[in-house]
């Protein structure tokens, strides 16, 4: 069995015979018919069962696919694709990214019968999205009963998955979601929704040719272009900036340091002395599998005076006040006024990184664990003897390997794909200018964007067709005042994919042939079936 990132210990033959129902659970999933799936994925072969694997009910497995398949049947097939196809052009719809936005935002433009959809990846198939690669975490950090990637309909949500599987009572008897057991359901979402990811091609850049759009890919290392109406940028946390780096950090050689958005060969770790910069909560997770994996030791440096935690699990009776991702609430964010929102990224960027107590409690639990607060990384640098000498404050310290847990970061201008177009982009800073003491240099790099999500020109900026690319990735955070691509942020998919709809039905409208619906001539029918009834 190969373990990955999350420090989980080797199965016992309890969690080896879940696992195996639940791989034939899942080639099930590809057999159902008429949903498109079958032969679409790689038989899953989940990464490693989950702490304290609930048992999977008797014939749990053939429930859940008939249930599938009755659901799917009432909700009927997706509507027919109305769009009308434009001459010339490859796609109506293309989407980057198959991790939980892309796989959702997919799905939600098919059943608003938009065809002609696809959706791209460079991931590995089964690899897309950070569940199963850069996630550490024993349990998502947001609550087991948010609505999730289901469109409305429950029986397609976590929460009938699980319990189908599970039964009810293990489902009241999850504090959160456990990370894999997420990506399972993910996978599960993927096949019986026909999702039908183009894995392993890479967007690269974007060429603007009138209105439509002209994509530079990578596929499997062969580089072609293909033609759309519409792109979605469902590219994650990392998708807009990528990863947030200091900048001494990269004066290190490639083997002495990383950061918590790579992937982590902890194995190599074992017996070495870690430095982790940062205080968040993927910092701790890393710290954590780091000391499970045999670390020497792992010192952890935060520059604030504290460690703010969470210890919020779901709540087990209902509350008064919705909770957070409730449709309808956070979906409205939008229709904020530019203050509110601005207000709500200040409070973000000054804030203490959040770590749930788990995840905190993980590291700390280990005497080889040591925290460092008020400690920030003044210099680092290569060692004598080939080690990381990090100064902080009066104080040098020497590590083997260094991570990174310093989130990410927004900026266009350094995401390759937006190479060529970035520069007409509408940026907060350039639409909104806050009062005297409310300024956030951070905050003024975001995408200012429409209501569809849709990038807006910057003024003077000849460039219309940004109003078909749609930017659902983390840069979308402060128009939409929610972190775009979290569970939560699923509410808020309507909107964009009512706009694309809009879009292109308005555009498929010929406004000259119009006219022969006032041109026609009136012709009487035979008037027949009221003959009888006419008075004179
Ligand atoms: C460590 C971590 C833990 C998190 N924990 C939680 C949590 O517990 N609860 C929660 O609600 N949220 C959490 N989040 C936030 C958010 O839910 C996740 O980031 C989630 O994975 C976002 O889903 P996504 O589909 O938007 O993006 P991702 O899952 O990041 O998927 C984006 C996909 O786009 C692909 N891609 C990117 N660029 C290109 C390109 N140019 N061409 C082709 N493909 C491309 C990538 O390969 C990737 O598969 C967490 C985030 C991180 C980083």
């Amino acid at each position: 069995m190969t373990r990955d990132d999350d420090g989980m210990h080797e199965p016992d033959s309890s969690a080896v015979r879940g696992r195996l129902d639940r791989r034939s659970f899942f080639r099930g999933a590809a057999l159902l018919g008429g949903m498109g799936a079958a032969g679409l994925l790689p038989a899953f072969e989940p990464q490693r069962a989950w702490a304290a694997e609930p048992e999977q009910n008797p014939g749990a497995t053939e429930a859940l696919a008939a249930q599938t398949q009755r659901v799917l049947r009432w909700s009927g097939p997706a509507p027919a694709d109305w769009v009308r196809p434009r001459a010339g052009v490859d796609h109506d719809v293309v989407v980057v990214g198959g991790g939980q936005t892309g796989l959702s935002v997919a799905y939600g433009l098919r059943r608003a019968g938009i065809g002609r959809v696809e959706l791209i990846d460079q991931a590995e198939p089964g690899q897309a999205g950070i569940w199963r690669t850069i996630a550490r975490m024993r349990q998502l950090r947001t609550p087991k009963t948010i609505p999730g990637p289901e469109h409305g309909n429950a029986a397609l949500g976590f929460r009938a998955w699980f319990e189908t599987l599970h039964g009810p009572g293990a489902f009241d008897a999850l504090d959160r979601i456990p990370r894999v057991v997420w990506a399972d359901y993910l996978t599960w979402y993927e096949q019986i929704t026909g999702a039908r990811v183009r894995y392993r091609t890479r967007l690269l850049d974007i060429e603007p040719v009138g209105d439509v759009l002209r994509l530079h890919l990578q596929s499997e290392g062969r580089a072609h272009t293909q033609t759309t109406r519409k792109l979605v940028l469902a590219s994650g946390y990392a998708g807009a900036g990528g990863a947030n780096v200091p900048g001494f950090l990269r004066t290190l050689p490639a083997r002495l340091w990383t950061h918590t958005d790579e992937p982590i060969a902890f194995e190599r770790l074992a017996g070495k002395v870690i430095g982790v910069l940062g205080a968040g909560a993927s910092a701790f997770d890393a710290a954590g599998v780091a000391l499970e994996r045999g670390a020497a030791g792992v010192h952890l440096f935060s520059r604030r005076a504290y460690i703010e935690y969470t210890n919020a699990p779901a709540p087990r009776t209902p509350r008064a006040a919705p909770d957070r991702g409730y449709p309808n609430m956070e979906e409205m964010n939008y229709a904020l006024a530019e203050q509110v929102r601005w207000r709500s990224q200040l409070g973000r960027a000054r804030a203490v990184a959040s770590v749930p107590l788990d995840s905190l409690n993980r590291a700390v639990s280990h005497d080889n664990f040591h925290l460092y607060l008020n400690s920030p990384w003044d210099q680092v640098a290569v060692a004598g003897d080939g080690k990381v000498a990090v100064r902080s404050g009066a104080v040098t310290h020497r590590f083997d390997y260094v991570i990174a847990g310093t989130g990410y970061q927004i900026d266009l201008s350094a995401q390759p794909e937006l190479a060529r177009i970035h520069a007409s982009i509408a940026l907060w800073r350039d639409r909104y200018h806050p009062a005297p003491g409310e300024q956030n240099r951070a905050g003024g790099a975001y995408p200012y964007l429409g209501a569809a999500f849709q990038f807006l020109p910057r003024e003077g900026a000849d460039a219309a067709f940004l109003r078909n690319i749609h930017c659902a990735n983390l840069a979308a955070t402060v128009s939409f005042n929610a972190l775009m691509g979290d569970v939560p942020s699923m509410v808020l998919q309507p909107p964009l994919i009512a706009g694309i709809a809009r879009d292109l039905f308005v555009e498929s409208v010929d406004v000259a042939a119009n006219r022969r619906f006032i041109d026609r001539p009136a012709s009487a029918p035979d008037p027949g079936p009221y003959q009888r009834a006419l008075h004179g």
